[in-house]
């Protein structure tokens, strides 16, 4: 089941492109700095943050414990209303479904409110491809629409873009202050609203007990995709769900906090179907598509806890790689710790088997993890699982070297060929750098300590009475 976006070029290529771009660098450093910081304050406010993380673990960890009971919920009462719940597997069934819903209205002009799920889809592709326009209205979307790019980042997708680069992105000065940026992309994007047949939302959650869909925005934008179109389709991951919409407001919590260091977002929105009678907003027909792509399957598995994540971001922000290397590197529109987790666990075929080594595995990100992911530990599960399907000359390599350090005889007479091999090694002063063949890729990067003339072992063993 593909992330439908796949990386262009190989994974070493990506990060020393990214390593090389020090504008980019300077603008993930300056936009990360700055939420991680205000998540800390965020935080500090709290009286007991350790305790509210740990229920908000415990509510998803509920809910995806219950996860098909708790689906026929939400399906029960959105379908009570007149709406409409979809189960996709893939997707290519959620892009089949919009499409096949844009058709049945004769839908030529679809709004977007910013979804992570339809960029996994990568909906927008095939909405032009089916002769559907479609425009991103969040400011940061509508900003990498323009530039042709997907997100760096799961909350802030122009993140790497600085002003005058955003200004160049609208035809603006370079020196356009950001409120008149704001202003130019909200007159343009106005009309477009009005004009819109459909208005097409992610969700932040799903919440069963009363059927509905949140929606957590700063830009209000997504009530305009929800209110002005005749017709409203939400494209949510099937794990998103809660059970109780009395545990929204500590999501909520955690989920600002966390993601912008808000107390709460500017709009929250709950929407629960299409517009009723008597009601004068909302729309004439909605549509809630669940999208699994490999999700329930990590259900019941060492994964399941990625499951959890309310998609903040934070993690991202304190992540030492993501932090050097933003977020197109990694190739998929997951990036960062979480994006190492989930990418290869949604498409294990894909191109994201890297992805669980771009950590230093500092546990930062499950520090910050609003729901107390152990994302450093899916990891090192991850590479563990990489390492059991690597190819059998590599496995045979390792196990080699594995029994020749595992016994002290064969660890020394290693250690006594490599002290005569590596006279035939290029030096940097004391250190060897350039190892031959396949161990030249360690090198590559780094200088390696010489095997001493005598090593402690030898020394000891001299002393010994
Ligand atoms: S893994 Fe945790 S910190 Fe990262 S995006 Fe998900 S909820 Fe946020």
């Amino acid at each position: 089941m593909p992330i439908a976006h796949e990386p262009a070029a190989p994974w070493a290529e990506r990060v020393t492109i990214a390593l090389s771009d020090i504008r980019l660098r300077e603008n993930i450093a300056r936009s990360t700095t700055r939420f991680a910081a205000q998540r800390l304050t965020a935080l500090g406010e709290l009286p007991d943050p350790a305790a509210l993380r740990a229920r908000g673990r415990a509510i998803r960890a509920d809910a995806i414990a219950r996860l098909p009971e708790l689906h026929a919920e939400l399906r029960q009462r959105i379908e009570s209303r007149g709406g409409h719940v979809h189960l996709a597997a893939d997707p290519a069934a959620v892009t089949g479904k919009v499409i096949e819903i844009a058709r049945a209205h004769g839908a030529r002009r679809i709004v977007k409110s910013k979804s992570m799920v339809s960029e996994e889809v990568a909906l927008n592709p095939a909405l032009a491809e089916a002769g559907i326009e479609s425009l991103e209205t969040d400011l940061g979307e509508y900003l990498i629409q323009l530039a042709g790019e997907m997100p760096a980042h799961i909350i802030a997708p122009a993140l790497h873009k600085s002003r005058a680069e955003s200004a160049e992105l609208l035809g603006a000065p370079a020196d356009t202050p950001a409120e008149a940026l704001t202003a130019l992309a909200r007159e343009r994007l106005r009309e477009r609203f009005l004009q819109a047949d459909i208005g097409i939302t992610g969700g932040n959650f799903l919440v069963a007990d009363t059927g509905g869909v949140v929606i957590v925005t700063n830009e209000g934008n997504d009530r305009m995709c929800t209110s002005l179109p005749r017709v409203h389709i939400a494209i949510v991951g099937v794990e998103k769900i809660i059970a109780h919409a009395a545990d929204l407001p500590d999501m909520l919590k955690l989920l600002t906090r966390s993601a912008t260091g808000q107390r709460i977002s500017v709009y929250v929105s709950l929407i629960d179907g299409p517009r009723g009678p008597g009601e004068t907003d909302g729309p004439e027909e909605f549509h809630l598509i669940l999208l699994d792509n490999g999700r329930l399957r990590l259900r019941g598995t060492p994964h399941e806890e990625a499951l959890y994540c309310i998609r903040c971001g934070a993690c991202l922000n304190v992540c030492p790689v993501y932090r050097q290397i933003g977020g197109h590197a990694y190739g998929s529109v997951y990036p960062g710790p979480i994006g190492a987790v989930i990418s290869p666990l949604l498409d294990p075929a894909g191109a994201y088997a890297m992805l669980p080594k771009a950590s230093s595995l500092c546990g930062a990100c499950w520090e910050a993890c609003p729901v107390g992911i152990h994302l450093h530990d899916q990891l090192v599960a991850l590479r563990q699982e990489g390492v059991r399907s690597a190819p059998w000359p590599q496995r045979l390599l390792f196990a080699g070297w594995a029994t020749a350090w595992g016994s002290a005889t064969t660890y020394t007479a290693f250690l006594r060929v490599g002290r005569v091999a590596q006279r035939l090694l290029p030096r940097h002063g004391e250190w060897l750098r350039a190892a031959p063949a396949i161990l030249g890729g360690w090198t590559s990067t780094r200088d390696l300590p010489p095997i001493a003339a005598r090593t402690f072992r030898e020394r000891w063993a001299e002393r010994r009475p």
